[in-house]
């Protein structure tokens, strides 16, 4: 299969040059056009900065490796040459819908920002919006495109940033916490959207979460980062059957089953280390329960796990080879 997006060893510091802070350490993933793919770890293991990278949307970082996108390594382009990728080329959805939109434009505008941004002419503009929002269920488009985001609920408003990502017709759309600020039915509601849209279109989506519940359905393969780095790569059926990593298999036991109402539980004991404060050998030993001496000296690296898929773990020495 062709490759739409090749992430090689990608590196992020931030911080001065002579004391930096290494955010994330050689990150590396493919997606084939119309791959879903999860990006899981919790807060600070470096998925967002991650994804916001590929995009390049931090200045002040500094990115090393190569992110080929559509035969053409994104980290070489200009500024400039970005300007026509990013929500043109590549769609993006972030978590809040309200912060992405502007209280004082209509619907129809924002929805069509992108498109008069490229020189298309207010009729045609005016059409293809119509027609995303319909796409995504959104009842009387024409009359709601005159409506501001305020009129909108937290599940419209989150259609409304889908449309405007959807609406330059992009290959791969980069979804972070697209519907952790909503509530679960309507969580539901907007994966469900997502997913049918992208099965229709085609469309490749790197969704970037820190709850493995919400992946299930959704997603072809999971990518789980843990304090910078990939540590498990998996389909989904392997993951969520046979999770080969113990921070995998950690969060695994955190996703509520369905008929819990109470607030989810953390059962990994213990936090992500400072990207500033990391343990020597794996990141993870100081949380893990099946840690062991090696771990606590040597950073594992990722080897074929024995039940496919990529793991970084000390307990696979041998992984992937027939024993
Ligand atoms: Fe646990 Fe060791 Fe594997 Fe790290 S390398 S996850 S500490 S067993
Ligand atoms: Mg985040």
């Amino acid at each position: 299969a062709t490759t739409l997006l090749s992430v090689r060893n990608l590196t992020i510091e931030a911080g001065s040059k002579n004391s930096p802070l290494r955010l994330v350490d050689r990150f590396s993933l493919d997606m084939s056009p119309g791959d879903r793919v999860a990006l899981v770890g919790e807060s600070g293991s470096g998925k967002s900065v991650t994804a916001r990278s590929i995009m390049r949307l931090d200045p002040d970082f500094r990115l090393t490796g190569s992110i080929d996108f559509d035969g053409q390594d994104l980290l070489k382009l200009s500024e400039k040459q970005m300007v026509g990728i990013r929500g043109h080329k590549i769609g993006m959805v972030f978590q809040d819908p309200m912060g992405a939109l502007n209280p004082l434009m209509t619907i129809g505008d924002q929805v069509m920002e992108p498109l008069r941004v490229a020189g298309v002419d207010r009729a045609e503009a005016e059409r293809r919006a119509k027609s995303v929002l319909e796409e995504l269920g959104v009842a009387n488009a024409a009359v709601r495109m005159k409506a501001y985001p305020h009129e909108f609920s937290g599940g419209m408003r989150q259609r409304v940033v889908l449309a405007m990502a959807l609406i330059s017709d992009p290959s791969l759309i980069i979804a972070d916490e697209p519907t952790t600020a909503l509530d679960v039915r309507v969580q539901e509601q907007v994966l469900t959207l997502m997913d049918k849209v992208s099965k229709e279109r085609g469309l490749a989506v790197l969704l970037i979460t820190h709850d493995l519940g919400t992946v299930a359905g959704f997603t072809d393969r999971v990518a789980v980062m843990y304090s910078g780095r990939k540590v498990d790569e998996a389909s989904v059926d392997t993951l969520f059957n046979n999770p080969a990593h113990p921070y995998t298999q950690g969060l695994l036991q955190a996703v509520p089953r369905i008929d819990q109402t109470v607030p989810r539980l953390l059962t990994i004991a213990g936090a992500p280390p400072h990207p500033g404060n990391r343990p020597t050998g794996c990141a993870f030993n100081p949380r893990c329960s099946q840690a062991f001496d090696l771990c606590r000296e040597q950073i594992p690296e990722l080897r074929p796990a024995p039940e496919g898929g990529m793991v970084a773990c000390h307990l696979y020495p041998a992984a992937g080879k027939e024993q």
